[in-house]
């Protein structure tokens, strides 16, 4: 078979953000996935709706709340119970629209049904073995198959966080968020036992679907090791109970766990990567999408100039694509995302309430930009100063590491 230009591992959101954009040059391209790219996305997947807007891609959600939340009392008392209004649209993507949108900028790109099992650089061209036997050779491979990808090399790092939900979306006996509300994060602690409360506080992450319908999960922002879903399942059902709302009917469940602080991948390797193989999963929030849909582009059309010139290698490739990806400006805010989380991943919920109340008090510029990682680097050191100026002393001192 004739060396292609690029190949593409996965058929998920990255791969098809990037392989959609790539599709509008002039390249040679082909996939190759586990799954077939037409096979349902199985996860749930949310939006701040503006990330959407400017894009023009806002007609891809399925459902959009003005009516946005967060708790972030102790739940005790009237005050504790007051919602933090956020006053910002959220929304949910209509998984099989995006897809489809996506698939039909695909032109030309054609998948093979195949598992990649090793890949190899030899004579300046990239080599994909897979399960089947099947070798496929390109100038350039694109690894988009995920947080486990076995193919991006990075530092390694033991105790990596990882994000864990469990969710359902279902009929109950009464609601169990307002009507047409959206909740972002009801941090009230009264289902959590003392020792839960201390070391592994989690929220509810809760939306009104319409028709009776809501998706309610148990999440926990990071942690290492991970919750297990069995512990957020109960987490949720008596969180549930304690509000009196009894499950009438399940109609899907969510099983969440992704790395949140996997460090950033070598800018020298043969093979690029994009979405959560190339760590780019926001590590305070836990978001992709938008910055899937607003870094490919830019990516696709420097890998298009980089491919023009006949004698760059896999390895001269892959780390052009790297910088683009992951340049200096980027990398320095993710360390100071990074920084953040490792923070609050020591913090109590107690404290974690304090610090969100907090965060929430920045102006909606501010915070939005924070959670879509979409502040340049000055304005982002501004806006945690800012942050961190504000807060209570308890708060400054766990910021610092001095509790
Ligand atoms: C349950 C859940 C909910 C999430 N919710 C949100 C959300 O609301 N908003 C948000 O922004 N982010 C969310 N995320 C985070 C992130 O956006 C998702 O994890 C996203 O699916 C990652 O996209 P990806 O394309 O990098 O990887 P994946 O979606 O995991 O896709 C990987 C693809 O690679 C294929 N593959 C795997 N191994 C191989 C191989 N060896 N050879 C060939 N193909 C292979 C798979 O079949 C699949 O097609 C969520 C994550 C999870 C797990």
């Amino acid at each position: 078979m004739k060396t292609l230009d690029i190949l593409i591992l996965g058929s998920g959101p990255a791969a098809l953000c990037l392989a959609s954009e790539l599709a509008k040059q002039n390249l040679t391209i082909m996939g190759i996935s586990t799954k077939s790219p037409k096979a349902k996305w199985e996860n749930t997947y949310g939006i701040w709706a503006s990330e959407l807007e400017e894009l023009g891609l806002e007609s891809l959600l399925s459902h959009r709340w003005s009516n946005t939340v967060s708790f972030f009392g102790n739940g005790i008392s009237e005050k504790g119970n007051k919602s933090t209004e956020h006053r910002y649209d959220y929304g949910l993507i209509n998984q099989e629209a995006f897809q489809n949108e996506l698939l039909k900028k695909c032109k030309g790109i054609e998948w093979l049904n195949e598992t990649a099992k090793q890949i190899t650089e030899e004579k300046n061209i990239s080599e994909v073995i897979c399960f089947s036997g099947l070798k496929l050779k390109a100038r350039l491979v694109i690894d988009a198959s995920g947080h486990k990808s076995n193919f991006i090399k990075r530092p390694e790092r033991k105790n990596v966080a990882q994000q864990a939900a469990y969710g359902i979306v279902g009929k109950f006996s009464s609601p169990p968020v307002e009507k047409d509300q959206f909740v972002l994060m009801d941090f009230r602690p009264d289902h959590l036992n003392k020792n839960e409360k201390i070391s592994s506080p989690s929220f509810l992450y809760a939306m009104d679907l319409g028709n009776e319908t809501y998706f309610v999960e148990e999440t926990s922002l990071a942690s290492y090791p991970a919750l297990s879903q069995d512990r957020l399942k109960k987490r949720l059902f008596t969180r549930l109970e304690n509000k009196g709302v009894k499950i009438k009917e399940i109609y899907h469940e969510e099983n969440c766990l992704f790395p949140m602080n996997l460090p950033l991948p070598l800018k020298k390797q043969f093979v690029l990567g994009f979405g959560g193989a190339a760590s780019m999963v926001h590590p305070a929030s836990g978001y992709m999408i938008g910055s899937l849909l607003r870094r490919a582009p830019l990516l696709a059309e420097k890998l298009a100039i980089y491919l023009k010139e006949p004698n760059q290698s896999s390895i001269e490739l892959a780390s052009k694509g790297w910088e683009v990806l992951w340049p200096n400006e980027l990398t320095q805010r993710h360390k100071l995302y990074q920084y953040g989380l490792q923070r609050l991943m020591r913090f109590d919920e107690g404290k974690l309430r304090s610090f969100f109340s907090s965060f929430f008090k920045l102006s909606t510029k501010e915070w939005v930009g924070f959670l879509t990682n979409t502040l340049p680097l000055p304005k982002l050191i501004y806006v945690m100063s800012k942050m961190f100026i504000n807060s209570p002393l308890k708060i400054k001192l766990g910021m610092l590491n001095i509790n």
